[in-house]
Order: C-alpha cells, then sequence, then structure tokens
C-alpha cells in the first residue's frame, strides 16, 4: 500500500466514526498546494547533479502550515503528501496553532560532502523560498536534516526577504533555535511512554524496551527512559541491532555514537539484525527509524504488547489491524512524535517575539501540552471504544473540521 493511500486508511477508520461526509472527507484529505522543483548542484567541477525537491502543503484552517525536510533517498511525492498530512492530524491533536506540510529532497546526505549539502540547501531554498515563510509555513528537521540545515535555511531565506528567524524551527540556539528543541521529539516520545505505563496501572522499573533507530529521535527516547530506570535491552541504527537481555548501558551507546556517528561496531552488546530486534521479547517495541517497518509479513512476529510509533508511520494498516485484534496497544505517530513539533512552536512563537525561554519552561510547557493531548486520545478512545490511533485521529478531524466550519469554509 502506498503512504498516502495508508494514512488515507487510517482517516477513513476515524472518519466512519464522527460520520463525516465524503465531500468533506475528500476536502480534508486534498493537499492545498504541491510543489515539485529541480534542485541542480555542481558536485565536481564538470559534473553537474539534478535532484529533486519537494514541499507539499496539506491545510492550514487551523494556522500557518508546519513540517519537517527530510533528505533521503526514498523520498517521493506520495510519502511527502503522506507525511504532509500527518502533520495536520499531528498538530490538530497537539492542540498547536498550525496546520500540516512536509518536504523533501531524494537524496542520500551521507554521500554528499558538507559543501554539497549546503549548495543543495540552498538551491531548495532558492527554488521554494516564495512559498514558505513565518506566516505561511514553517519548515523544521526531519530525517537526513538537523540544525545546521536549519541555520543555511534561514540564511537563504533572509537573502530574499529579510531578517525573520521565524522562517523555519530546529535551528541552532546560536541561530535563534529554542532549546530543548534538539531533544524534544525523543523526550516526548519518553514522557507519552511513561503517562501510557501510568494509565495502564504500570511502573517504569523493570519494564524492558527495544528502540530501532538512534538518531535524533530515537537516542533522546533511550536517554530519556534509561534515566526514567527502564531496561533498554536493544537499539539499532542502519548498521544493525545492538542486544543485551540484562541492559544496555544507554550512556555508553551514546558517547559511542557519538564518538563514531553510527552505532557500527559497538562491542558491548550482541549484533543482531533489525528485523529480530522487532520480535524481541519486550515490555515495549519503539521503531524511530523509517516508514513501515512493521507490516502484513511480520506482524506475525511482533512480540511486544505495546508499540510506540516515535518514527511516522511505522505500522502499516494491514499490521495495524492485526495488532488491534490482538490487543497490542499501539500510541499512535500522531500523537507520540509530537513533541518535536510542540518545541518547533515554542521556537516560533519566541522567534516571533525575539524573546527566549529557558531549558525549564521549554521543558514544563512540552510536558503540559503533551499531557492534555494524551489525556484527550485517552478519553475519546474510552469514550469511543476505539484504538488509540482511531481516537487520536478522531480529535484531530474534530479539531480541523471545527475550524473550517468556524471559516466558513463548510
Ligand atoms: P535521524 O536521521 O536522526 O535518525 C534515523 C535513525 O534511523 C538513524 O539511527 C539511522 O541509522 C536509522 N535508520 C535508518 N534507516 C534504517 C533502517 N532501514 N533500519 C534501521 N534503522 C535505520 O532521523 P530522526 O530525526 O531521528 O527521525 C526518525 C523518525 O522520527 C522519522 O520517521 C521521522 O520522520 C520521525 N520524526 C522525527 C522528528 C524530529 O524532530 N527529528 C519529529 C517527528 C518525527
Amino acid at each position: 500500500m502506498k503512504a498516502f493511500e495508508a494514512t488515507r486508511v487510517f482517516f477513513d477508520e476515524a472518519a466512519d466514526q464522527l460520520e463525516l461526509a465524503d465531500d468533506v472527507r475528500q476536502l480534508m484529505l486534498t493537499p492545498k498546494r504541491e510543489v515539485q522543483v529541480q534542485v541542480p548542484v555542481l558536485l565536481d567541477d564538470d559534473y553537474i547533479k539534478t535532484f529533486i525537491g519537494y514541499r507539499v502543503q496539506h491545510d492550514n484552517s487551523r494556522g500557518p502550515m508546519k513540517g519537517g525536510l527530510r533528505f533521503h533517498p526514498a523520498v517521493d511525492l506520495d510519502e511527502v503528501r503522506a507525511l504532509a498530512a500527518l502533520m495536520t492530524w499531528k498538530t490538530a491533536v497537539a492542540n498547536l496553532p498550525y496546520g500540516g506540510a512536509k518536504g523533501g529532497i531524494t537524496v542520500n546526505p551521507a554521500e554528499l560532502t558538507s559543501k554539497q549539502l549546503e549548495m543543495l540547501t540552498r538551491v531548495f531554498v532558492d527554488q521554494i523560498h516564495d512559498v514558505f515563510g513565518p506566516r505561511t509555513d514553517i519548515p523544521a528537521p526531519d530525517m537526513g536534516t538537523d540544525a545546521m540545515v536549519m541555520a543555511w535555511i534561514r540564511n537563504q531565506w533572509e537573502k530574499y526577504h529579510g531578517f525573520n528567524p521565524a522562517c523555519v524551527t530546529g535551528k541552532p540556539v546560536e541561530h535563534y533555535g529554542a532549546v530543548g528543541r534538539e531533544e524534544a521529539t525523543g523526550r516526548g516520545v519518553g514522557i507519552l511512554t511513561l503517562k501510557l505505563l501510568g494509565r495502564l496501572g504500570r511502573k517504569p522499573p523493570g519494564t524492558r524496551l527495544a528502540i530501532q533507530g538512534f538518531g535524533n529521535v530515537g537516542s533522546h527516547a533511550a536517554k530519556f527512559l534509561a534515566d526514567a530506570d527502564m531496561t533498554i535491552v536493544a537499539v539499532s541504527d542502519i548498521s544493525g541491532a545492538y542486544h543485551c537481555p540484562t541492559g544496555l548501558d544507554i550512556h555508553d551507546c551514546l558517547r559511542y555514537a557519538m564518538s563514531q556517528g553510527t552505532l557500527q561496531g559497538y562491542q558491548n552488546g550482541d549484533m543482531i539484525s533489525n528485523n529480530e530486534l522487532l520480535a524481541l521479547d519486550v515490555d515495549i517495541l519503539i521503531p524511530a527509524a523509517i516508514g513501515d517497518v512493521i507490516h502484513a509479513k511480520n506482524v506475525g512476529q511482533i512480540r511486544a504488547p505495546i508499540i510506540i510509533e516515535a518514527a511516522n508511520r511505522p505500522v502499516d494498516p494491514e499490521a495495524d489491524k492485526v495488532l488491534y485484534e490482538q490487543g497490542v496497544i499501539v500510541l499512535p505517530d500522531i500523537l507520540a512524535n509530537a513533541g518535536g513539533v510542540t518545541v518547533s512552536y515554542f521556537e516560533w512563537a519566541q522567534n516571533l517575539q525575539l524573546y527566549k525561554w529557558n531549558l525549564n519552561r521549554v521543558r514544563q510547557e512540552l510536558d503540559h501540552i503533551l499531557s492534555d493531548a494524551f489525556e484527550a486520545v485517552w478519553q475519546c478512545a474510552n469514550d469511543s471504544q476505539t484504538s488509540l490511533r482511531t481516537a487520536a485521529y478522531m480529535v484531530a478531524i474534530e479539531r480541523v473540521h471545527r475550524a473550517k466550519s468556524l471559516a466558513g469554509m463548510l
């Protein structure tokens, strides 16, 4: 199933519960605008490579559109369109004053030098600077992009439009970034995992978990949950998975990954495959890497009774149905990884006021927003006897629908 079709399945399950009419569904699903551009970069003295870049702006009924920018070889229009729609539902679940968008370039950033990556980013901004900005659509980091890339985006955008750091979030702290933005998505995954455990009447000590992906999101989630006394028995990245049944020393893994840039060669754990990690007998499984890692073919091997979707779209609709029937609790991506966009919102709000918050305030406000979002979804799931995913979509769709109605768009 293609990416956008998959997000539509989840949307329709909630829309059925809400008895939403077909024409309204079509309106809510159709992106406002899709932009595809060529991004030519001079790789050597005499070789121009033409990359393709995308920005999909899905919906702005609740505010300016917001969403990350992904540099990855698997980026295509369908995937960006799906991720843009997810952003609309995510900002609505978190009740942030935003709509949803997403962008990306089909590229393997590991194959480019830093200079080439900077060129690629700047040329992309040259191509799309007039369709994004502080009051229309605000990009942020996603897979393959980081604070440095956001600083290049700001610098290039400001050449056309003048000083306005609110044009992009996830910037370095020295460049009007928010303290706590880098950790925010992983920290949010941690906060929500604890909330879910609390609701299920379980305590963190003795809870065993496995995390796939040790980039920005996975590594910060791992740190937060290890510090909360959970036992992390496996972590992984593209190089493979590293397993220790009695629990890995996460701070040691972090030091290693930081110094090497990867977990490859990590010795203080047995090496297993990423597929074996997904099938481990743990209490909680956290996919925090790429989409579609749990699907019809491997869902039978999943043994964890709880899955926290730190990545976007890690569970496809077929697998999701099987997991629900088996009683597996899935905390859906549009809630589980909303911590990143929440602190991006704080960064944007600070930039608009040219004012700075301290880390304590950022963390407190993050906890507050995610708690409210979790409670709204938990309540809706109980009231309507649905999965947490369907409930999260119901909360989001109702909020977007109401915004459209109040604005006279329906
Ligand atoms: P990242 O690029 O920092 O890290 C990705 C990690 O996944 C790396 O450890 C990489 O080695 C690993 N990986 C890549 N391909 C893999 C594979 N085939 N098998 C196993 N591991 C693999 O990216 P990130 O920012 O941590 O994003 C991870 C996920 O979280 C993505 O789905 C992204 O859309 C989602 N997300 C990120 C943010 C954010 O703020 N960064 C916010 C919301 C959602």
